[in-house]
């Protein structure tokens, strides 16, 4: 999936969560932010992504010693980044936002023909019965839908915290 898809997926996830945990706005805020920055994160090992364009030093290293799609795509990686935010006692809404946004990027992935090596270290890529094109049409409708379903959640957010 693009960039585009994994973000507008990211920021809707973040969008119900926050009226889920989010009971001023700042909290709303951090959790769509934090849950957006997070469903880019796994591209990391993808030095011409976004996010790996940001971070270029850092994403060729993890590139070169993992590949693409493999360790950053993987349950290891949630896991330790999950354990990462407990040791640091995370609040609740901000350990869930990151990791609901890392595992949307993943899920998004296997919906790919290239799938994404799920159970790294074990090589097996593991992908949805059905996949689509990267960029196709399917893509290109799924952030379309995010973005529409987003911005009815933000209308329904902004009328509950304001109006
Ligand atoms: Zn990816």
């Amino acid at each position: 999936m693009t960039g585009k898809t994994h973000l507008a997926c990211g920021i809707f996830i973040g969008s119900s969560l926050s009226i889920y945990y989010g009971e001023d706005i700042f909290t709303s805020f951090t959790i769509v932010s934090l849950c957006g920055v997070a469903s880019l994160v796994p591209d990391i090992c993808h030095f011409k992504s976004n996010i790996g364009r940001k971070l270029f030093p850092l994403s060729l290293i993890i590139r070169t010693i993992f590949g693409h799609r493999t360790f950053t795509h993987s349950l290891l990686f949630l896991f330790l980044i999950f354990w990462g935010l407990k040791a640091i006692e995370a609040p609740e809404p901000y350990l869930v936002s990151i990791i609901m946004g890392m595992l949307s990027h993943i899920i998004l992935d296997m919906l790919t023909p290239r799938g994404v090596k799920l159970f790294y270290p074990i090589n097996i890529s593991v992908k949805m019965p059905f996949v689509f094109r990267t960029g196709g049409v399917v893509d290109l409708s799924l952030s379309t839908a995010f973005t529409a379903i987003t911005v009815v959640l933000w209308w329904k957010d902004i009328y509950r915290l304001f109006l």
